[in-house]
């Protein structure tokens, strides 16, 4: 959505934060030799194994494994891309970076004006709710669904007079008249401009960073339509925002989960009973786009249904929608005749934490739903499998893929193996599937070898320590490094002349946030303080490259040694492949 931000922009902003300072607003932190340490907001600990070192400007935690800059930290707290971080701790130390908005779309100083329209109607609204007489209706209108003052201040709650020009005047006068008529807040007719939200409560809708970018207005009666919405506008795609998300975050970010329900009010209500962890959508079906959204702030997802037919019907539709974004998803049924914001009201935040807490896969439902389906019919059977294969074929992340393969295989009476022979069969490498392999740390971090670490191990010393480049593409490893992606960046980095503060962009651009991470660990762990040590470390990364190249190509001869036995092939070959065999193991005996 936003522009590229260019290299020295970012350093100039990395150079301004103060990472103990922006990571110690969120976690006490102690002075422990150079570094300071703190209890890790990424996972639960008693002692800390929370690090940040703010000479080389990297956070590590041992406990997890997260790491990385304080454009990373910010990150992962706040849900934001970097472009968003680095932006968001530019505002906060007064750095100026310039906004490129999309190709064609309004330049930055538009866009500000946009910005700055949306907050000044934000402000008129709330004005005209708690202080005009005009907005005791709206006061009463709160009190009676029972949303208190600091809840509708938490929301930015505010009320749009019925008169049809109040808000084009107070817009006009400060200049912002075009802005309002593109925001759709203000409407032009042949007798001249007006206001689009007349005698409605407004809740203003905000993105992860805060700034308000649509409005919803409820009328106060019956009249219709109830709900009126911002149109679509260069701030606003309706389908790639959550309402809420901008209040929740940190409380999704603490708790790991995010509850999601279809209306405002809906939201309001469960975040004033204490789930603050709660968004909603604005006005449309949910979307993929959302979920993905919601996926960099938690991958645990509730979402709340009728718990009719009707809302378990609506739980299938949106699975699919959720593992596209690479999400299980789980389903909250709300009891037939309450929606989330009655139910919590009238049957107490117990009970819909006691819901919430008991939430059930969604696939889970759907297994079910197939399970019964299958009956005994081999023809019945079959079917539901075939459903079941075209389900898990979109579940992109391997261990979920595998736990519910083991679930559904007996569950339909049909062989496992056959079954996820079946579900992988043109399994598509979606986006994603790369999202879940990002998302999933722990599992990548107990998998890597060490070769997996060698190859990160070397960006990281040639990120580090600039003098070391040229030695580094003088041994030329990227010749043995399996991700060639990542073969690619070490050329790269090698190639630069910039110290690692310099690159801090490329590397968010290039590398994972796990490999960011094990950078970090490096960076924190004092791995690689000296020159001597990162040189000893680069010389054991290049050998353990070259060594596992060599015993691939063993492992590989043998098994074509093996594969080629008597028959056709007989003599020559297969001589040949076995004198290979040993002396590449005499060669790597006698190396090693
Ligand atoms: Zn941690």
């Amino acid at each position: 959505m936003m522009g590229r931000i260019g290299d020295d922009k970012i350093e100039e902003v990395r150079a301004r934060a103060d990472i103990v300072e922006i990571i110690g607003a969120q976690v006490r932190l102690r002075r422990a030799g150079r570094n300071f340490t703190g209890l890790c907001p990424f996972h639960q600990e008693k002692t800390p194994s929370f690090s940040v070192n703010p000479e080389r400007g990297f956070f590590h935690c041992f406990g997890c494994g997260a790491g990385g800059t304080v454009f990373n930290f910010i990150m992962k707290t706040e849900g934001l891309t970097f472009p968003e971080a680095v932006r968001q701790i530019a505002r906060r130390y007064g750095v100026e970076v310039p906004e490129s908005g999309p190709a064609g779309g309004p330049s930055g100083s538009e866009r500000e004006a946009l910005y700055r329209a949306n907050q000044a109607a934000a402000d008129f609204f709330e004005g005209a709710l708690w202080k005009s007489a005009a907005g005791a209706g709206a006061r009463a209108y709160l009190e009676a669904r029972g949303i208190s003052t600091a809840t509708a201040h938490a929301y930015k709650v505010g009320f749009a007079p019925g008169e049809p020009v109040w808000l084009s005047r107070a817009l006009e006068k400060r200049g912002l008249s075009e802005a309002g008529l593109k925001l759709g807040l203000l409407k032009r007719d042949p007798a001249g401009i007006h206001d689009m939200f007349r005698a409605r409560v407004m809740f203003p809708i905000r993105d992860v960073q805060g700034r308000v970018v649509a409005f919803g207005g409820r009328v106060l009666d019956d009249r219709m339509p109830k709900y009126l919405n911002s149109p679509e506008s260069p701030l606003y795609s309706k389908t790639r925002t959550l309402y809420g998300l901008f209040e929740a975050r940190q409380a999704i970010a603490a708790r790991d989960r995010a509850i999601l329900v279809e209306g405002y009010v809906d939201a309001i209500m469960l975040w004033q009973a204490g789930f603050k962890e709660v968004i909603a959508g604005c006005g449309t079906a949910l979307t993929v786009e959302q979920l993905r959204m919601l996926a960099r702030h938690t991958r645990n997802v509730l979402a709340c249904f009728d718990g009719d037919g009707a809302g378990r019907k609506a739980s299938l539709r949106a699975l699919e929608i959720f593992l596209q974004a690479g999400l299980l998803g789980r389903g909250i049924f709300i009891p037939s005749g309450f929606d989330p914001d009655t139910f919590v009201r009238e049957q107490g935040a117990e009970s819909f934490a006691r819901l919430a807490d008991s939430a059930e896969l969604l696939i889970d439902y759907f297994l079910g739903v197939q399970a019964e389906a299958a009956g005994r019919s081999i023809a019945a059977r079959a079917q539901a499998a075939e459903r079941v294969a075209a389900v898990l074929r979109m579940v992109t992340n391997n261990f979920e893929f595998d736990l519910l393969a083991r679930k559904a295989a007996p569950l339909l009476g049909v062989g496992e193996e056959l079954l996820r022979r079946e579900a992988r069969r043109a399994a598509p490498h979606s986006r994603g599937e790369a999202l879940a392999a990002r998302t999933s740390a722990p599992a990548v971090r107990a998998r890597a070898d060490a070769g997996a670490r060698a190859e990160i191990g070397l960006i990281a010393i040639a990120l580090l320590h600039p003098q070391l480049r040229a030695e580094i593409a003088a041994a030329a490893p990227e010749q043995n490094y399996a991700d060639l992606e990542l073969a690619q960046a070490l050329m790269e980095v090698c190639t630069r002349t910039e110290p690692h503060e310099a690159l801090i962009g490329w590397a968010a651009e290039r590398l994972t946030a796990e490999q960011q991470a094990a950078i970090a660990e490096m960076a924190v762990g004092g791995f690689i303080d000296t020159r001597e040590e990162a040189h000893r470390l680069l010389g054991d990364c290049v050998v353990a490259l070259d060594e596992r190249r060599r015993r691939r190509e063993v492992e590989s001869l043998k098994r074509s040694a093996n594969a080629s036995p008597t028959s056709h092939l007989k003599g020559d070959r297969a001589v040949a492949d076995a004198q290979a065999v040993i002396s590449l193991r005499r060669e790597s005996q006698t190396r090693g």
